[in-house]
């Protein structure tokens, strides 16, 4: 789901969180790799070139054998604790991070165990649509595959449409005084699913078939309470439900129903009774179904249909099975035209929407779609779709097929027309850096939604155009890495689909054709203080437990913010891109846990970083890096001067130094986050031979130091 907070439009929200991640930073990424040095006295001026590096890093380190000593002696008062500080290196550098032990489905590097599962709930759908009741009607028959070591005598299902019945929790917990994106205080809306029959159908041995399964309705989850347990490790069970719901209009920014010139637009998802996870974390997850808190579900395969009036148009998650059915000739020779172009191919075009021959001429349509492997499935359904569509092409060289769906009022080369476009370019651009998508088709749907993840489709804002279409396509489409393909637990740990997400769109943005949507930097400082003030929360904070205007913040920008903040100056990206891709290959289709990710991060890029977790995820820690004095050794300024700084707050970070010498001369020097280890005050020597007219941390505000007022230093 895209970030929305408060009365920020998207468009602002995105650019922030761009601006937020895209620091300018004095270390290219191939000189990064220095922090590994514990004392790293390096840059003497900001034109270092990278041929020169080897020859000054043997210079430096004959300059460290020199100064260790001295160091050695200044090391009494390098250990003082300011009174002024807060900081408290024992507790930031605690050796306790990991609050358990590992088992033998979760290992100690952060990969699933030897014995680790998850189960498989696959589906089969039969719908019907009616647009003129706006009502689901149909049945599901879920193919449940328990590979846990527990056998299971009940199940528990999410019937997320009762969150749209106005005695639901959700509903509750709606505010009175101020519009929320998940409800509405006023809303007079009465949906829900209406479950007319649970029915065993499978056979297995012992099993009866087609009884009737007792059901408990609790609000958004169902419990089905088996008459034989399904067994462990590998038993199966199979029952259908019949039911039906009436479409919410709004459906929590996530579902909903759009008016436009040419007929409605529905976005239908969260649309059948889906299985809740049962896992080795904490058995059945059944957190209801509040708004703000997104889903968690297991990995299956789909076969569906929907039967609606001929003249609407349907796109699905996955491939549709019967073209020749459902289409005209025209359109599946178009498609098959798409199929072979990198230039968007339209598939209906703006006159042909109004045209009745642009439909089979039938009362009724079945349109079947198919999808395995995944972890849940949406459509779209309109009369009133302008289609267009474009080949994409992946690493492996399988194609695949990027489509785009609008009506009139969204199209053209400013808005929806390049929505193809960018939506192919994404998905190649993700597909290349990270793991290859896994689907053959991607549909970008325009919708009162504004912005919605879905397995190979996605909903967006019907009037964005321009960078704001790009970016929500980008970002909806990013979600195919989080969480579609790693599945983590959304409702808990908001921040592993969306803050993981937010920080792959940001190199996204320089990616995408020639960079034509590259961020520009603004105020970094004013950001860190509304990033780190008291008002905002922790990263790991329950989605339905942050203040709504929070949840852009603490669940996108800030995670975002510090995954680049690791990657560009911390670990450097040759080592965190490596271990990034490791975290998706590792926990691809499975469920990851945030300690599984920290786990694998460090593994695989050869840091320990409790800290850093520590201090920016599970807390809310601030920095404040000061420079309290300057001295020279021996009160002789032809001798090197020595720079005392002051970590003023709970957080950490690395120190850059900028110098700047009475003659002119600039200087920059990297020191590690290691220097805070022991204690809150720092003597950094600089090697320079005259006095210093200025010294300033961190001009460039990479790190987010709150308070800057402290640091500059300026010779009387
Ligand atoms: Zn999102």
């Amino acid at each position: 789901m895209q970030a929305l907070t408060g009365s920020d439009s998207f468009n602002d929200k995105i650019k922030a969180i761009r601006q937020l991640v895209f620091t300018t930073c004095f270390c290219s990424p191939k000189t990064s790799h220095h922090f590994i040095a514990p004392l790293n006295i390096i840059y003497s001026s900001f034109t270092l070139k990278r041929n020169n590096f080897r020859k000054k890093r043997i210079i430096i380190m004959n300059a460290k054998k020199l100064i260790t000593g001295f160091l050695v002696l200044l090391s009494i008062s390098v250990t003082a604790q300011n009174a002024n500080s807060t900081y408290d290196q024992h507790d930031l550098f605690t050796p306790n991070f990991y609050p358990s032990s590992v088992n033998e489905y979760r290992a100690a590097d952060g990969e699933p165990g030897p014995k680790y599962w998850t189960n498989k709930a696959s589906y089969k759908i039969a719908a019907n649509f009616d647009d003129v009741k706006d009502e689901i009607s149909g049945s599901v028959t879920i193919t449940y595959t328990n590979n846990s070591p527990e056998a299971m005598p009940f199940l528990w299902l999410y019937l997320d449409q009762n969150l749209y019945n106005l005695n639901s929790r959700g509903q509750a917990k709606t505010p009175a005084m101020r519009r929320s994106r998940y409800g509405d205080v006023n809303s007079k809306f009465e949906g829900g699913f209406d479950i007319k029959s649970v029915k065993l159908v499978s056979t297995g041995k012992g099993v009866p078939a087609s009884v009737n399964i007792t059901n408990v309705i609790s609000e958004t989850r169902m419990q089905l309470r088996l008459p034989v347990p399904v067994k462990a490790n590998g038993g199966t069970v199979s029952f259908k439900i019949d039911y039906s719901f009436l479409i919410p209009k709004y459906g929590s920014d996530r579902t909903g129903i759009l008016d436009t010139k040419n007929g409605k637009i529905y976005a239908i998802a969260q649309w059948y009774p889906r299985m809740c996870v049962f896992d080795d974390v904490e058995g059945w997850n059944t957190l209801p179904y509040l708004g703000a808190g997104e889903f968690y579900l297991d990995y299956g395969d789909y076969d569906y249909t929907i039967t609606a009036p001929a003249k609407e148009l349907i796109v699905g998650s996955g491939e549709l099975q019967n073209p020749q059915e459902v289409l005209t000739p025209t359109q599946v020779k178009r498609l098959a035209a798409a199929r072979q172009s990198d230039k968007t191919v339209m598939i209906r075009t703006a006159d042909e929407v109004t045209d009745p021959a642009s439909r089979p001429q039938k009362e009724k349509l079945t349109w079947h779609f198919k999808l395995n492997n995944a972890r849940d499935v949406s459509w779209a359904a309109s009369t009133a779709f302008i289609w267009d569509a474009a080949r994409m092409n992946f690493p492996s060289g399988r194609k695949g097929l990027a489509m785009s769906v609008y009506p009139i009022e969204s199209a053209g080369d400013s808005a929806w027309g390049r929505a193809t476009e960018y939506t192919k370019g994404s998905i190649e651009n993700y597909s290349k850096r990270w793991y290859e998508y896994p689907y053959n088709t991607a549909t970008n749907v325009a919708s009162n939604v504004s912005g919605m993840e879905y397995p190979s489709i996605v909903f967006c804002g019907y009037k964005a155009r321009g960078r704001g279409l790009f970016g929500v396509t980008d970002h909806e489409f990013g979600h195919t890495w989080f969480p579609m393909v790693v599945g983590s637990n959304e409702r808990k740990y908001g921040w592993m689909d969306e803050g993981f997400n937010t920080f792959i769109n940001s190199l996204a943005e320089e990616d995408f054709n020639n960079g034509e949507y590259k961020g520009r930097s603004g105020n970094q400082l004013s950001r860190y203080k509304y990033m780190f003030s008291d008002k905002s929360e922790t990263i790991m904070s329950e989605p339905d437990a942050l203040k709504e205007s929070n949840i852009g913040l603490a669940l996108y920008s800030k995670p975002a913010y510090a995954l680049s903040l690791l990657r560009d100056e911390i670990m450097g990206p040759k080592l965190f891109d490596y271990a990034f891709q490791t975290y998706i290959k590792r926990w691809a289709y499975k469920h990851p846990t945030p300690w599984d990710f920290f786990r694998t991060i460090e593994n695989a890029g050869g840091e320990d970083l409790g800290w850093f977790w520590k201090g920016m995820f599970i807390d809310n820690y601030k920095l404040d890096q000061a420079i309290t004095s300057v001295k020279y050794v021996n009160g002789d300024s032809t001798q090197p001067a020595l720079v005392t700084i002051e970590n003023l707050d709970r957080m950490a970070m690395p120190v850059y130094l900028q110098y700047e010498t009475l003659s002119g001369k600039k200087g920059m020097v990297k020191i590690p986050v290691e220097i805070w280890q022991n204690g809150s005050t720092w003597i950094q020597k600089l090697n320079t031979t005259e006095s210093l007219k200025s010294v300033t941390i961190d001009p460039e505000h990479i790190f987010p130091d709150i308070n800057f007022d402290n640091n500059t230093w300026t010779a009387n």
